[in-house]
């Protein structure tokens, strides 16, 4: 039997932009947008054209993405025409594939907040759909509070949803907007829906509010809607949208959903689910939930004890799907064993040839314990784990020596009376026989004591010329006794590629010199420069 086709819709751009703590730069869309691309996710809504700045530049810019880029907005406002709304105008304007309308579904809504009538409400939605259509584009209609719109007056719901049906638009979504539906209510009103316009144009948008936003979008399917939106990690305001990192595996790996359905998403694309996760949540500098279904570091975690013995001799014992499907790692804690195979792995990986009783290994796994229990989180910084494995092994040369440097914040009146803040850092550096003294000053601490780092470390300077420090990421951990610092550093280098070292004090500053240091010293490692 052909299997059905289901879309994924992402919205972490629109709808997980309303998370609290959560800002995303120009920058982080345009990296988010081509993780989601990477993932082989549909449809990408990127924001509200118009409404500010960064969507402003976000629409206006060149993506490259292979998903549907979609822009998201009102539909015309009431009482206007569609050619006299500057709200709609910026939307019909922007650079996407697809427009997504909200408009409201629920008559209570429409009589309280709207302060329209039902009629107008409907001739709102049947002329923006037209509009859209009209500039080429692909259209869908988020039906906000369409549950509890449906609850309430099931007529005019579905009239709601219907218009747009009837106008060419792609997809009408009935939106759980507050969050409350339950996934039997679910499951019973996509199935009445779907009655009357076919489930390959419906869509369901779940939000989180009763822990069952992932359940709700599968009960939308199961009742025949075909578009399923959500986000990456479940961001979104309140308690979050439908986190597509769980329906995603979900879809791929439970054989109810696998037989019936393809998604946009290979095999191949799946194992780069987590990593997507957690470098999602690098980039917004928060912590990884560790509890996470299927990417968690815990996921796959079984303490020592009966359950790790079954898992030795068979893994499916006491996991529901294989770990690396996923991209996680299966983890006995607390088990020596366990520990030597994932570090062989590593070696392996950075190309050090060790064999399985090496007393290095123990050594290095030691190390790593220790170091972990005071901060440091060695799966976020490759190129640290590295410098200390190589380290271990005795593979990295002494190629500089750091014999001193000095900080300096100063705050002051300039010669115009303004009140500015100076920072200078001075670093002596030993190259072989040679000595050099480096200044310079930088809009922080931190930034100055890299400039002077890298300003002259002698024969290895043309080594380093191209290295880039792209991100610099802090974080305060409560470490028991006191709080300690841990500073990461992603770095470029000429070539393109990408690191990311680590460093940890109770001092923000020696954090972020280590982190620095192992950042160059990586790329001299990397570079082959001679000891
Ligand atoms: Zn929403």
């Amino acid at each position: 039997m052909a299997k059905e086709r289901l879309y994924l819709f992402d919205t972490t751009l629109r709808d997980g932009a309303q998370t609290n703590g959560v800002d995303f730069t120009l920058a982080d869309k345009l990296a988010i947008a081509g993780m989601l691309d990477e993932l082989g996710i549909d449809y990408v809504e990127g924001g509200y054209p118009g409404a500010n700045a960064t969507d402003t530049e976000l629409f206006a810019s060149e993506r490259g993405l292979k998903a549907t880029f979609t822009a998201f907005g009102m539909t015309r406002r009431p009482g206007r025409s569609a050619a006299n709304d500057p709200g709609l105008a910026a939307l019909l304007e922007a650079k996407a594939a697809a427009i997504c309308f909200v408009a409201k579904s629920w008559d209570y809504h429409v009589r309280v907040a709207l302060e329209t009538t039902e009629d107008e409400n409907i001739a709102s939605i049947r002329d923006s759909v037209r509009a859209a259509k009209a500039k080429g584009r692909e259209v869908l209609l988020d039906c906000e509070h369409f549950f509890d719109g449906y609850k309430a007056n099931p007529q005019f719901a579905l009239a709601c949803a219907k218009a747009a049906y009837d106008e060419g638009a792609r997809w009408v979504v009935l939106c759980d907007t507050n969050g409350g539906t339950l996934p039997h209510e679910v499951e019973q009103i996509v199935g009445a829906v779907v009655k009357a316009i076919p489930g390959d144009h419906v869509g369901i948008h779940a939000h989180n509010d009763t822990e069952q936003a992932v359940a709700n979008s599968l009960a939308a399917v199961r009742a025949g809607a075909r578009q399923i939106q959500g986000t990456l990690n479940g961001l979104g305001e309140r308690c979050g949208n439908a986190n597509l990192v769980s329906i995603i595996p979900t879809l791929k790996l439970k054989p109810e959903f696998a037989q019936a359905f393809d998604i946009g998403v290979s095999d191949e694309q799946l194992k780069k689910l987590a990593h997507v996760s957690h470098e999602l949540d690098e980039r917004l500098n928060r912590a990884s939930n560790r509890n996470a279904p299927y990417v968690g570091e815990n996921a796959f975690a079984t303490k020592a004890g009966i359950h790790a013995s079954a898992i030795a001799k068979d893994p499916a014992t006491y996991e529901h799907v294989a770990p690396e499907s996923v991209g996680n790692k299966r983890k006995v804690l607390v088990s020596e064993q366990a520990g030597r195979s994932n570090v062989l792995a590593e070696l392996e990986r950075i190309g050090i040839k060790a064999d399985k009783d090496d007393p290095r290994i123990g050594r290095l796994l030691e190390i790593v314990k220790e170091r972990e229990a005071i901060g440091y989180a060695y799966e976020a910084a490759d190129a640290s784990f590295e410098l200390l494995a190589r380290r271990t092994f005795g593979k990295v040369p002494q190629y500089f020596d750091v014999t001193q440097f000095d900080v300096n914040v100063e705050q002051r009146n300039n010669a115009k009376g303004e009140r500015v803040t100076v920072t200078m850092a001075v670093v002596k550096v030993t190259v072989g026989d040679d000595q050099m003294i480096s200044a310079a000053e930088g809009n922080g601490p931190v930034n100055a004591l890299d400039l002077a780092l890298r300003k002259d470390l002698g024969k290895y300077q043309k080594y380093i010329a191209g290295l880039e420090l792209i991100d610099y990421r802090v974080r305060i951990l409560d470490g028991g006794t006191e709080a300690v610092t841990r500073v990461l550093i992603e770095s470029e280098d000429e070539a393109g590629e990408r690191w990311t070292t680590i460093g940890v004090s109770p001092n923000i500053i020696d954090a972020s010199f280590q982190a620095l240091m192992d950042s160059i010293i990586f790329k001299l490692v990397k570079s082959d420069a001679p000891a």
